[in-house]
């Protein structure tokens, strides 16, 4: 019961993901954030160490190889992976622990950790998510058509996420987002402790 579910948060590029993870983090004292490896170079305003850990080639590839990385994936042109040390102890220390994902990481997540719960951002329609990423201001149009037809790639895999997370009023699906999670600490297939020990209680004075 006591033990923390590691969160897979995917979505869309301009679902507004990151958004939505920073209120949690800020909002709750359950959740720790993964911070990503990436060898994309830092957009304006993103900090080394904060937005990610940001590397060569040569040092992603050396990571994959030391077995230091929980999950990884090639994306747009560049590497993006979840350093494995920092989600084992804050899952230990009971956290609820964050990956904002893609969904190809999200995907190996599901398999090494079936337990994981895997929630899917989107919005309300593929107009708004245009119009969102256009409004960012920070890509080219060519890099919005391009995650525009990766969107439409993503979408196939949708089905296999527990919950579908739609943003489009953001306090509301904040709110939404931590009710899922928190009833996923109810779920039986996480409960594997609580059940034993009932059982075993039970025994004892039947
Ligand atoms: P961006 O370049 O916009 O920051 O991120 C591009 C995509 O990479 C997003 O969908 C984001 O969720 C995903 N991403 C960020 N970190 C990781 C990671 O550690 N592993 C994987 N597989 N995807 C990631």
């Amino acid at each position: 019961m006591n033990s923390g579910i590691l969160i897979v948060i995917s979505g869309f590029s301009g679902a507004g993901k990151g958004t939505l993870v920073n209120r949690l983090v800020t909002e709750y004292d359950n959740y720790a954030l993964s911070i990503s490896m990436t060898t994309r170079k830092p957009r304006v305003g993103e900090v080394n160490g904060k937005s990610y850990f940001f590397v060569t080639h040569e040092e992603f590839e050396h990571e994959i190889k030391q077995d230091g990385l929980l999950e990884y994936a090639s994306y747009c042109d560049n590497y993006y992976g979840t350093p494995k040390f920092y989600v084992e102890e804050q899952l230990k220390a009971g956290k609820d622990v964050i990956l904002e994902i893609e969904v190809q990481g999200a995907l190996q997540i599901k398999e090494k950790y079936p337990d994981a719960l895997l929630l899917f951002v989107t919005p309300p329609s593929a107009k708004v998510l245009k119009e969102r990423l256009e409004s960012r201001g920070t890509e080219t149009k060519d890099v919005i058509d391009k995650r525009m037809r990766t969107a439409c790639k993503e979408a196939e895999v949708m089905k296999r996420y527990d919950f579908i997370v739609v943003n489009d009023d953001l306090d509301k699906c904040v709110k939404d987002t931590h009710e899922m999670i928190r009833a996923a600490h109810y779920a039986s297939n996480r409960s594997d402790d609580f059940i034993q020990f009932l059982k075993e209680d039970l025994l004892k004075l039947s």
